[in-house]
C-alpha cells in the first residue's frame, strides 16, 4: 500500500510537469477505460494541460452520455506534439489497438489495475487492489489538488460502477465505497447514473438477450455455463456487438456454476470470449494462454477458429485444465 501511495505521488508529479498529454485506453473500452480517461482529462485541463482523448474503438453507446464522450478520436493523432502518452486501464501498447511499437518507453505513463501485465512507461502505476482504474485516477487528482467537479466525479463514478458491477463484485472494497462517497460529495447523482447505465436499454439489446439466452448450455458437469452471440443474431434484431457486453452475467448467475463463458462471433473465424468466475480459478491466466488477459475473476480474449463449435472446444479445454479435478 505504501509503495502505491508513493507511486501515485510520483505519477502526479510527472503529470504536473507534462504539457501535452495524449490519453489512450484499451480497445473495446468499458466504463472504466472511458470514465477514467474523461475524469483524468478534465482534471488535467483544470491544471492548464493540453489533453487529447483517443480510443481505437470509440465510446460505447451505453456511456456516450458522459460529458466529454464526444471528444474521443478513433485515429491515433500525430504523436510529435505529445510529451506524455498515458495508458489507462491497460499498461501495454498492444492493448490500445493502435500501433505504438516504435514509440520510446519514456513517452508513456501507465495507470492500471490488471494483474499479469508488464507495464510500459517512465512511470508505471499498477494497483491490483484497486477495483477500477477510476479509483487510482481519483487519488492522482486529489494528490494534485485538482478541484474535482461534478463532471469529473460522474466520469469516475461510472468507472467504479462498471468495474464493480454496481458495487457488487468481490473487488468492491472499503476503498471503493470511500472513493464513491467522495465522488457523491462532489456532485454525482447515483440514481441518475444507474438509470443512464441500466434503465435506458434499446429494444434491440433486450431482443438480443432473448436470442442469446436460448443458446445457454451447461458444460463440464455443470461447472461451466456458456452462451453464444453470432453475427446472424445481431443482424436479426439489429443489435451491435457491444450490446451483449454484460450478458455473461446470466450464465454466471446459475447455481453451482464456477465459470461462465460468453462467446461472441466478431467476424468470420474470429471470436471474443468473456470469462467470469464464481470461485478461485484464475481466469487471468486462462485468458493469457488464449492470447488475452484480464483479472482473476473477469477476463477475456480474442481467438481464431474455423467455427463457433471449434472456438467453444478450445475454450472449454482451457477451462477444464484450469478447473482441474477438484471442485472448489
Ligand atoms: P470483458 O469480458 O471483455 O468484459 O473483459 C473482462 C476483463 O478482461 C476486462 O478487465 C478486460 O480489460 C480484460 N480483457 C478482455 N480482453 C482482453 C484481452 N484481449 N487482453 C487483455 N485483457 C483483456
Ligand atoms: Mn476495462
Ligand atoms: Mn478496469
Amino acid at each position: 500500500m505504501k509503495t502505491i501511495k508513493k507511486t501515485i505521488a510520483e505519477v502526479a508529479r510527472e503529470l504536473e510537469g507534462a504539457a501535452n498529454i495524449l490519453i489512450l485506453s484499451h480497445e473495446n473500452p468499458d466504463g472504466d477505460a472511458i470514465g477514467s480517461s474523461i475524469g483524468l482529462a478534465l482534471g488535467l485541463r483544470e491544471f492548464g494541460k493540453n489533453v487529447v482523448l483517443a480510443n481505437s474503438t470509440g465510446v460505447p453507446e451505453r456511456i456516450s452520455w458522459l460529458e466529454g464522450a464526444k471528444e474521443f478520436v478513433t485515429q491515433l493523432p500525430p504523436l510529435r506534439g505529445f510529451d506524455t502518452i498515458l495508458l489507462l486501464d491497460c499498461a501495454e501498447r498492444e492493448r490500445t489497438g493502435f500501433d505504438l511499437s516504435g514509440v520510446p518507453e519514456e513517452r508513456f505513463i501507465s495507470i492500471d489495475h490488471h494483474p499479469n501485465t508488464v507495464g510500459v512507461g517512465r512511470k508505471v502505476l499498477i494497483d491490483t487492489q484497486a477495483a477500477a482504474t477510476g479509483e487510482l485516477v481519483l487519488e492522482i487528482l486529489l494528490e494534485m489538488a485538482v478541484r474535482v467537479d461534478a463532471k469529473i466525479a460522474t466520469a469516475l463514478y461510472v468507472a467504479l460502477h462498471t468495474d464493480t458491477g454496481g458495487f457488487n463484485y468481490s473487488n468492491t472494497s472499503r476503498m471503493t465505497h470511500m472513493s464513491a462517497s467522495i465522488l457523491i460529495d462532489r456532485g454525482v447523482d447515483p440514481a441518475a447514473v444507474h438509470k443512464h447505465l441500466f434503465g435506458n436499454e434499446r429494444f434491440e439489446r433486450v431482443a438480443l438477450l432473448g436470442k442469446v439466452l436460448s443458446t445457454l448450455t451447461m458444460e463440464l458437469d455443470g461447472r461451466v455455463a456458456t452462451c453464444v452471440v453470432t453475427m446472424e443474431m445481431l443482424d436479426e434484431v439489429g443489435a451491435s456487438p457491444e450490446d451483449s457486453d454484460d450478458f455473461v452475467n446470466y450464465p454466471r448467475s446459475i447455481r453451482g456454476v464456477e465459470v461462465a463463458a460468453l462467446l461472441k462471433e466478431r467476424e468470420e473465424g474470429v471470436f471474443r470470449v468473456s470469462l467470469r468466475a464464481n470461485t478461485g480459478v484464475n481466469l487471468s491466466l486462462v485468458a493469457k494462454k488464449l492470447g488475452g488477459g484480464g483479472h482473476k475473476k473477469a477476463a477475456g480474449a480474442t481467438i481464431t477458429a474455423t467455427s463457433l463449435e471449434e472456438a467453444k472446444k478450445i475454450i472449454l479445454a482451457s477451462l477444464e485444465e484450469a478447473l482441474g479435478g477438484a471442485a472448489s
